[in-house]
């Protein structure tokens, strides 16, 4: 069982997020648990006070410090110095955050409890930062209102990495992002449903109707012949990853065949 905890002023934003698919049949099915705690909860004035004006001037709020220790410390995590991180962590969300990437779901995985703080105005005061958090992520190259959406980002896609939420546990390995390669489907074998694997991006997929609106699905896919269906595979995926996300390629898991399939693509796209 993994357990989530997610401080923020706005406890009900997650109520749609959490009552759906994968990641509610994951809460029903005991695999994670998440409470939601609101900050105004931890506040000791009559206008439960959050936010207050930032130092040094300029625009917007700073969430204050006080209410943030004391919903940390309410939730009997370690304290920061004692915390073990192979079982705990206190995150941040921050766009000033390390970028949070498949990688870094794969690690959170591993964890049995993650503390999610979402920021709000112009963000938290730096001291709950360096007195609780162990890690301060950022979603992506962009500023949004709150660390709410991040927050359910983040639960997300950690809570679909967990034994038993998927059907088959095959299936994150061999996605978009994915740690594993070509080789782990064997010859002769049926192909795994998707080869988008070894840092590449996911390849297209098909279903039914083999004809919509005069496009027909590739004959390859309609074959049997699983090699030939793994190599095109392959190759859709090298070709996506070539168009969408060329940084990629660079850190991709790269064999002789997928070099040459690359330089005769390019060449062909510039000739
Ligand atoms: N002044 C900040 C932005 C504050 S946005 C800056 O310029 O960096 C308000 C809150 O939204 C943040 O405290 C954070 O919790 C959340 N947030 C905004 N963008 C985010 C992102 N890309 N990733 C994670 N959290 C984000």
């Amino acid at each position: 069982m993994m357990r989530f905890d997610i401080l923020t002023i706005f406890p009900g934003f997650f109520d749609g997020f959490l009552t759906y698919g994968v990641v509610r049949r994951a809460l029903e099915n005991g695999i994670v648990q998440c409470e939601r705690h609101d900050l105004r909860d931890f506040t000791s004035d009559r206008h439960r006070t959050v936010d207050d004006r930032p130092f040094g001037g300029g625009e917007g709020m700073v969430l204050k410090p006080e209410p943030l220790a004391a919903a940390i410390e309410s939730l009997g995590v370690s304290p920061k110095a004692e915390r073990d991180p192979t079982r705990e962590s206190v995150i941040l969300l921050s766009a000033q955050g390390e970028r949070f990437t498949q990688a870094t779901v794969r690690e959170l995985a591993r964890l049995e409890r993650i503390v999610l703080l979402c920021g709000r105005y112009e963000g938290v005061d730096e001291r709950v930062n360096t007195l609780f958090c162990d890690r301060e992520l950022s979603i992506g190259d962009y500023v949004l209102t709150g660390g709410e959406l991040p927050a359910a980002i983040i639960m997300d896609a950690t809570t679909r990495l967990l034994p038993g939420v998927l059907g088959n546990e095959a299936s994150s390995a061999y996605e978009s992002f994915g740690v594993a390669d070509l080789g782990a489907s064997e010859e002769g074998e049926p192909p795994r449903s998707t080869h988008g694997s070894g840092g590449l991006l996911d390849y297209p997929h098909y279903t039914r109707p083999a004809e919509f609106r005069g496009l027909t699905v590739p004959d390859v896919l309609c074959g049997g012949d699983h090699a030939a269906i793994r190599k095109w595979r392959r190759e859709q995926a090298l070709l996506k990853t070539m168009h969408n996300r060329p940084d990629l390629l660079k850190e991709a898991d790269l064999g002789i065949a997928d070099r040459r399939f690359l330089q005769r693509a390019k060449e062909k796209e510039d000739a």
